[in-house]
């Protein structure tokens, strides 16, 4: 979409130090570029493996050796105030950088110490409200709010719901007959896990950070409001409301804007996203087409109903086909938006990811809402 890598930006993006404008042009970038996303990845693992070094090293004797470390160093201190001594060569040579290598122990301990009550504080439980019902966690039934930490289940009956306030980045509401966990709550990633029943996410925080592990794919919030249901086959289907959200398993992925939704089944993933205003027989066609090996015959009835918008769905499909199916696929696409400069019909063919890229981004303005479009022609200007 913006050009230009965003390499750059992507630690101050991670700790949530950029401004609006700069976190949006980043994301936006983040959703299209493969490299970045890459580059991101790495630079998370680094910030959490950076959080687990002084957690695993904080005993209470940390304390202690501090303590007396300060203590130690006050006591020569004292003693050099109260008899100076002359300075000789040997003093100075023996003494000084015995007196520096306590002081850089002792900063050093004092920096462990500070570094893991801080990811300690960035560690809180989950504040969830009961909305109605006895829902519980861990098993254990709660008042009108309770605290879920992570790894404890948070369970709601036929009679009851609840709502997660997740870290301080978004809401989740819970619906009956639901099973659902904190997976991972840190500085680079919130992630839960539903095991099967309903969620309704309104995510406030920059794209790809909050998650939601489903029995068949993963949600990646980019900055969006949405609901994911799960059945007790592991099938899930996922509705989004404002912004995207993309299902990832493997190499698969959907993205499925705003208005549009999205099957997963175990074994197979991610579905191909559509419109819920689509026409009918191209949903049911392509719930054919992902799940019960529809093939060719499937695939036509996509593309005979397909409208302009439905470009979500083809520009799926292009990865998902091979051979003549793909050339079918390529052709409707381009009869309704032509590729931008630069893509060519051979490198579409080839499955230059590049150019999938390039004109995904030219697409996702037909697929986004006026109020969004808007939005993101802003974010461009800002950054041209
Ligand atoms: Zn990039």
């Amino acid at each position: 979409m913006f050009g230009r890598h965003v390499t750059k930006f992507l630690s101050a993006y991670a700790h949530g130090e950029l401004s609006a404008g700069e976190t949006g042009r980043v994301a936006s970038h983040l959703g299209s570029c493969a490299r970045c996303r890459e580059e991101f990845e790495e630079i998370k693992l680094g910030i959490r493996f950076a959080e687990c070094l002084p957690s695993a090293s904080a005993p209470d004797s940390l304390w202690d050796a501090v303590e007396s470390t300060l203590a130690r160093q006050t006591a020569s201190a004292k003693r050099g105030r109260v008899a100076p001594l002359p300075p000789t060569r040997s003093r100075l040579s023996f003494n000084w950088p015995r007196l520096a290598s306590a002081g850089t122990i002792a900063l050093l301990l004092f920096i462990g110490l500070a570094g893991w009550l801080y990811v300690r504080s960035t560690r809180p439980a989950w504040e969830v409200e009961r909305l109605a019902g006895a829902p519980s966690i861990d098993s254990a039934r709660f008042g009108a709010t309770g605290r879920l930490r992570v790894g404890k289940w948070l369970e709601t009956d036929a009679e009851s719901r609840a709502q997660v306030e997740v870290a301080n980045i978004g809401q989740v509401e819970v619906e009956p007959n639901t099973r659902v966990r904190i997976v991972e709550t840190g500085l680079t990633e919130h992630r839960m896990e539903l095991a099967r029943g309903t969620l309704h996410a309104r995510i406030w925080a920059p794209p790809r950070l909050f998650f939601v592990n489903t029995p068949s794919a993963v949600a990646a919030d980019l900055g969006c409001a949405y609901t994911l249901e799960v059945d007790d086959a592991g099938r899930s289907l996922l509705r989004v409301t404002s912004g995207f959200v993309a299902l990832e398993r493997g190499t698969r992925e959907s993205i499925v804007p705003a208005g549009a939704a999205c099957l997963t089944q175990p074994g197979v993933g991610p579905g191909t996203p559509f419109f819920e205003d689509a026409p009918e027989e191209l949903a049911a066609a392509l719930s054919r087409f992902d799940f019960e090996a529809g093939g060719a015959e499937s695939l036509g009835v996509v593309l005979e109903n397909a409208r302009a918008r439905d470009s979500l769905t083809l520009w799926h499909l292009l990865s998902r086909v091979e051979g003549a199916e793909r050339v079918r696929v390529y052709e409707r696409l381009a009869a309704f938006a032509p590729p931008p400069e630069g893509v060519t019909r051979e490198g579409v063919l080839g499955l230059d990811a590049a150019m999938l890229g390039d004109w995904k981004d030219r697409l996702e303005d037909d697929w986004l809402h006026e109020d969004l479009r808007s939005v993101r022609k802003a974010w461009r200007k800002l950054w041209k």
